[in-house]
């Protein structure tokens, strides 16, 4: 039901209330960070649908929360997933660049690109899980930096895409320069995160189809490149058929986090089973970090077989790749900061806004 006027204003100060009596701050500072509290114990902003239980505290301090670690709440999954994600896609690359240094092989620049854009995704969800129980501030700002970060690793995505997998002589303008395509591909980027970031305050009826929205147009346009290829087998030099299985797997990874995600599956139907592991954030983080590594298998198993075509075309060049990447990052870093700024001018003015609805992940 719609919660408007004064009903609305009533229920916020009950929130507040609840923050100061009933989340432990004021009776006991020592050991907060380990309470495990109900969905109704703590402001409805702040709930995540069909999660019932082990709720941190609001208003943890950054000691608490990096404390809360190791209690067992319903964020201990997903920080310590995508922190295991970060070690093993950083411990993938050193593998691979072990025997091919990127200074001398070029070719690897948008492989690095694209290990930038997985740890830097992985980086900010541990942020933004870690520290969503600070103040409703540090909770927005975290996932502000989680949107940014999934915008700049899907440029990366974009950029090994259109290294290693474009079709050679496609006539598609799109393809033939690369230069159009990155461009796309960065201002794609841009708008997801600023689009992402404002359906947190505005537009909120239409919140899940802008994010999911603005994260298919971004995922479309970057892989493209690959599948665009596959009708022009027939004319493309090498088409490196034997990247196809790996493709399908990385597609298949992604439609199944998307859908987790969408359908809120398993939690939907087994209410607090899942609350502390198993729930479909959980399946999210593992099924892209299942995605991201078909896509380096993509990227690996095209570089090998298609090198000596591409070559011919094109070799990637630092400020192209790697340079590209820092300033579509400060570009997006750029946006975050103009919204929070934005949020602090917001909450001076006691603007109710950030807390009209539940935020989702
Ligand atoms: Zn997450």
């Amino acid at each position: 039901m719609e919660i408007t006027g004064v009903a609305q204003i009533r229920r916020r100060i009950n929130d507040l209330r609840n923050i100061q009596t009933q989340n432990g701050t004021v009776k006991d500072k020592s050991q907060n960070y380990a309470k495990l509290l109900r969905d109704y114990e703590i402001p409805e902003a702040f709930r995540e649908k069909y999660i019932l239980s082990r709720y941190r505290p609001r208003n943890l301090t950054v000691l608490e929360s990096l404390r809360s670690l190791f209690s067992a709440n319903n964020e201990t999954v997903n920080f310590w997933s995508h922190f295991l994600s970060a070690v093993i896609i950083i411990a993938r690359y050193y593998s691979v660049i072990w025997a091919h240094n990127p200074l001398a092989d070029h070719f690897y620049f948008p492989l690095t690109c694209f290990t930038l854009g997985c740890c830097t995704v992985y980086t900010m969800s541990c942020v933004a899980h870690l520290f969503s129980s600070m103040t409703e501030r540090e909770f927005h700002i975290g996932y502000y930096l989680d949107n940014a970060a999934i915008s700049v690793y899907t440029f990366t995505a974009g950029e090994a895409f259109y290294f290693y997998c474009h079709p050679l002589g496609s006539g598609m303008l799109v393809y033939d320069w690369r230069e159009l395509f990155l461009l796309l591909s960065a201002l794609i980027s841009f708008a997801a995160t600023y689009s992402c970031c404002m359906s947190r305050h505005c537009w909120l009826d239409f919140r899940f189809m802008i994010r999911t929205g603005s994260y298919i147009l971004a995922w479309a346009h970057n892989c493209s490149p690959y599948f665009v290829r596959q009708f022009f087998c027939s004319t493309d030099p090498i088409c490196n058929e034997d990247s196809m299985p790996l493709f399908k797997g990385c597609f298949l990874s992604f439609a199944t986090a998307a859908l987790a995600n969408v359908s809120r599956v398993p939690e939907r139907f087994f209410p607090e089973k899942f609350d502390f592991i198993g729930q479909s954030h959980h399946v999210l983080h593992v099924m892209t970090t299942l995605g991201n590594h078909f896509a380096y298998s993509v990227f690996l198993s095209d570089l090998v077989a298609r090198k000596e075509a591409l070559t011919i075309e094109h070799v990637p060049s630092f400020p192209e790749t790697i340079g590209l990447t820092l300033l579509v990052l400060a570009g997006n870093l750029a946006i975050v900061f103009w919204f929070s700024n934005s949020l602090r001018l917001s909450s001076s003015s006691k603007s109710d806004r950030p807390l009209r609805r539940p935020p989702i992940r």
